[in-house]
């Protein structure tokens, strides 16, 4: 087989084989197919497409390229919840324990923020000792004991997702719903859970911007999960606004403990988690949706699901001291209100520049391994549809460093678009797929 007649092939709007495709991932991350026919192939992907059978013989190959969990001690009751990423987006640290404590086995693998998007990883590493580096043996007795473990995604899962996503992240091939959907599924089906909710995000802080487009690859998703026989299902959510009002490592970790003691002063991060929460057990378990959200709403509400937190944290190594003492995990040095220079109604928020915002204070990082300080962030005060005052608190930024808090404050403000009449925010919870 020749890889310049694949790329041909593809070239020219054909369909590939299972045997061709099978060919490219087994050979991509070898240094058998050097990066320029692999780019190039990448982009005939792109501009041609991959019908159905193209992207589930995609996703199989790089799924099987490198190590797989086996979760089958789990008895058909490990869930997986993925989320295209997003800002403020906490949910796994809220709907873990959840689930948990309602007898679900969650043994999953997050990721770092990068670019403008927080990571679970990084998120949990924001508490004193959690150790997000456990052996496979350490992992699997975690899960058995304590219904949960998040851990960092280990070096050999899918290996040709990770040399393709390297390519496509510098040849301007990442915008390609076969390409995303093969990439995300690959690692989640890698990573074994019998059941997968997908949380596919849209808007301005989200990689589909519309909720069609958002629609579309959860499609894509749940077409693969169910070709490689798993219970899976999506919900399509807004990112056209940050969820719930922290943004930052350590300051959400103490919106998600919120949550989890009840709080209802986050009304659309409770509703995103309850929704997401009561899918995974109703594909764990199968009982009805509204028995499953009766359970995860009784979660909170009985204190189990807190109480799993606790568990979990300090099954990890976390100090669980913040829970009670929240100035143990956050305690910036350095604070900044900021105040609005408009009056009317938030019309729109720019997402995404909203996530750079908090990079820009330490939140985050533009290169993977560059250092984040967990004690940057933002707290906003007001999201779109609220209206606001000229010299109204607008958010408060934190730092641990003295930063251009000037500039910082103008490009926060920036984000911002005002309208004189009432505005109707996007649903929260656009649509699902089934
Ligand atoms: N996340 C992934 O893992 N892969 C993509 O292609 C896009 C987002």
């Amino acid at each position: 087989m020749r890889m310049y007649d694949i790329i041909d092939k593809k070239r020219q709007g054909m369909a590939l084989s299972d045997k061709e495709i099978k060919y490219v991932a087994k050979n991509c991350f070898t240094g058998e197919i050097p990066d320029y026919q692999l780019s190039a192939w990448l982009m005939a992907v792109c501009i041609q497409g991959m019908d159905e059978n193209e992207t589930i013989s995609l996703t199989k190959a790089m799924r099987d390229s490198g190590d797989k969990s086996d979760l089958s001690v789990f008895d058909g009751l490990s869930v997986d919840k993925h989320s295209t990423g997003g800002v403020g987006d906490k949910t796994s640290l809220i709907i873990a324990p959840i689930v948990a404590s309602c007898g679900a086995k969650v043994a999953k693998m997050s990721g770092r923020g990068l670019g403008h998007t927080g990571g679970t990883v990084d998120k949990l590493e924001a508490i004193n000792g959690f150790n997000t580096s456990l052996s496979t043996n350490e992992f699997i007795n975690q899960v058995k004991k304590v219904g949960v473990a998040i851990v960092g995604q280990s070096g050999n899962f899918a290996p040709a997702d990770k040399k393709l996503y390297s390519l496509r992240d510098v040849t301007a091939t990442i915008q390609s719903i076969p390409l995303i959907a093969s990439s995300i599924m690959s690692k989640k089906l890698a990573a074994g859970s019998d059941s997968i909710v997908l949380d596919v995000k849209f808007g301005s802080g989200a990689f589909m911007k519309t909720p069609e487009s958002a629609k579309e690859l959860a499609k894509t998703m749940v077409q693969i999960g169910k070709a490689c026989d798993k219970k899976i299902c999506a919900l399509i959510t807004n990112m056209d606004v940050p969820l719930g009002f922290a943004i930052g490592n350590s300051i959400e970790v103490l919106e998600a403990l919120n949550v989890l003691k009840g709080k209802t002063d986050t009304p659309d991060l409770s509703e995103v988690c309850i929704n997401l929460a009561a899918n995974m057990l109703f594909l764990c378990f199968g009982i009805t949706l509204q028995e499953a959200k009766k359970q995860a709403i009784n979660a909170i509400e009985s204190g189990n699901a807190l109480n799993k937190f606790k568990e979990w944290i300090k099954a990890q190594g976390g100090d669980v001291s913040f829970i009670d003492n929240p100035s143990l995990i956050f305690a910036p040095k350095f604070t900044v209100d900021v105040f609005s220079k408009n009056e009317g109604y938030i019309f729109c928020m720019d997402t995404e520049a909203i996530g750079k915002t908090a990079c820009l204070l330490g939140a985050g990082r533009e290169k993977a391994n560059e250092k984040i300080d967990f004690n940057a962030g933002i707290n906003l005060c007001k999201k779109t549809g609220d209206y606001v005052k000229c010299g109204e608190k607008i958010a408060t930024l934190y730092s641990s460093e003295k930063k251009d808090f000037d500039y910082i404050t103008e490009y926060f403000l920036s984000t911002l678009k005002f309208s004189g009449n009432e505005v109707t925010p996007l649903p929260l919870i656009y649509d699902e797929i089934r």
